[in-house]
């Protein structure tokens, strides 16, 4: 595996009070109603603090979300659980991810086996997320950053059996519907008057999709264009 040289201006600890904090998370999960087991390991096993700033190092195993860089937010560890769980992701699978923020949704699919390739807009948060230091939980190597808009997707990479919009959609992205295999599934967030419902569509074999809907959730807007 590449070595990856950069400059870390804090250290990465995981101490036995950070995986004590996980694994009541991952109980208060199973409370909720997250039942895949992959979800729950991978929780388990992906220091969520790594991700945010130092200073929430001791909240960081809250369900909540919080700010990250270029005013945005990572999301509920719920929220992260239940995207994860509807996209029934299998070891090797591509999962194209619209929206990498802090990278921790990356993280976990990367954690379940899935090859992630996620885009972002705001090139600060592409910028840091894409030197994430090596961890062996998630080698950088299953994950690939982008600095795109995510209504376009990876034409050149498609198709992706997976698709996870984790910003909210103010309509279904054609785009990322061609870009999605035959039998592949896409969860995304889509806009419906204050919320966003979560919707999994499934695309069949011949072509044709069949849409589910879920709770309602919160999410930061997804936004056209690249932020430079
Ligand atoms: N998956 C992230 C959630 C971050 S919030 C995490 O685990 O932390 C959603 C992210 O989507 C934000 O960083 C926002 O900048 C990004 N976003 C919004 N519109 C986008 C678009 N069109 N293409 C790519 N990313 C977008």
């Amino acid at each position: 595996m590449a070595k990856i040289e950069i400059a870390i201006d804090r250290v990465f600890e995981d101490t036995y009070r950070h995986k004590g904090l996980r694994k009541k998370l991952v109980e208060s999960l199973r409370e909720k109603g997250i039942s895949d087991e992959n979800v729950l390991d991978a929780i388990n096993k992906v220091p969520r603090h790594f991700f945010l700033d130092t200073a929430l190092d001791e909240i960081a195993y809250e369900d909540r979300s919080f700010s990250i860089d270029a005013d945005q937010t990572i999301s509920h560890p719920y929220t992260v659980a239940f995207q994860s769980q509807l996209l029934e992701v299998k070891p090797n699978q591509i999962v194209l991810e619209i929206g990498t923020g802090s990278m921790y949704q990356g993280a976990i699919l990367a954690a379940m086996g899935a090859k992630v390739i996620t885009i972002e807009r705001q090139k600060k948060l592409y910028d840091k997320t894409k030197f994430f230091p090596l961890v062996k939980e998630y080698p950088q190597t299953s994950i690939r950053f982008f600095l795109g808009d995510g209504f376009e997707g990876l034409p050149n990479y498609a198709p992706f059996d997976k698709i996870i919009i984790t910003c909210g959609a103010p309509f279904i992205p054609p785009k990322l519907i061609h870009q999605l295999k035959a039998g592949g599934k896409m969860v995304v967030p889509l806009a419906q008057d204050e919320h966003h419902k979560m919707i999994r569509i499934t695309k069949n074999e011949d072509g044709s999709l069949t849409e589910e809907s879920f709770s309602d959730f919160s999410f930061v807007p997804m936004l056209r264009g690249i932020n430079k």
